[in-house]
């Protein structure tokens, strides 16, 4: 089975505009996928279907063999979002942006907050977290967002532009944490506008533009085409 299953997917936003015109994807467990596009290509409104945030028009999509539409709160449990746009609690501490998020999952309160020291030191926040996350400079914040999205170790993580506005040496330790997470079985998915950032991370490869795929395949084949 895939760990995600995408097919003929379509969004039309209130007002008309049609943001996926059907699209198709799939990603195997244990991948580390890049939707790659330019801005506007649809990119975050997949993640968003993805992960419920947005609602589809049409199509279909299965996380672990599982229909979101039949069972999201199953689905939901595999995967670990971060989205682009910083929405934790400004006026919580780092460590409790992290340790709340397990409620959520129920998840017994020792175990989350060996998790979140776990994670807060891999990010390199641990000595932030008693600082509010309104402190946090934006690298920061955006590891805090990875942190939280870890909690629940999920199976997919998803990253909507992780390093997106990051300076190239935290973007540089941002890819080395992933690529490791990625060594250790999770799989994951993340979109760039970089084609340099899906490069030198990731193995899969799906290009968006306007609403459709226009190319799915290995980077290394991609390569080869350039
Ligand atoms: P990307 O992440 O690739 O930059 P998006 O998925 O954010 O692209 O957006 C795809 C298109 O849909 C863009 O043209 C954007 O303006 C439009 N769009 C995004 N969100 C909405 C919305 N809530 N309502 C209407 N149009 C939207
Ligand atoms: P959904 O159908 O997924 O609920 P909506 O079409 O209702 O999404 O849009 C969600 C919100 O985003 C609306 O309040 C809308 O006004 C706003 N929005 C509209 N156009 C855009 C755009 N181009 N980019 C981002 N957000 C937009």
């Amino acid at each position: 089975t895939y760990a995600i299953e995408i097919s003929d997917l379509k969004k039309r936003y209130d007002g008309g505009f049609e943001a996926l015109k059907g699209i198709d994807l799939k990603v195997k467990k244990g991948d580390f996928f890049a939707l790659l596009g330019p801005n506007g290509a649809g990119k975050s409104t997949t993640i968003g279907i993805l992960c419920s945030l947005v609602n589809k028009t049409a199509g279909k999509v299965s996380i672990f063999g599982t229909d979101v539409d039949h069972d999201f709160a199953k689905a939901k449990k595999y995967l670990g979002v971060v989205p682009q746009e910083f929405n934790f609690n400004v006026f919580e501490t780092v460590f409790n942006v992290v340790v709340t998020q397990a409620g959520f999952y129920g998840i017994p309160k020792a175990i989350a907050a060996q998790r979140a020291e776990k994670y807060l030191k891999q990010l390199d926040l641990w000595e932030k977290k008693d600082v509010q996350s309104r402190m946090l400079s934006g690298g920061m914040k955006r590891r805090l967002m990875i942190a939280r999205a870890l909690i629940h170790e999920p199976e997919v993580l998803i990253l909507d532009e992780p390093t997106a506005g990051v300076d190239i040496e935290l973007r540089r330790s941002m890819w080395a944490f992933i690529k490791n997470l990625n060594e250790q079985g999770t799989t994951i998915i993340l979109t760039t506008h970089y084609l340099e950032e899906a490069e030198q991370l990731c193995r899969n490869i799906a290009i968006i533009n306007a609403g459709e795929i226009v190319e799915n395949t290995s980077i290394k084949a991609l390569l080869k085409t350039l």
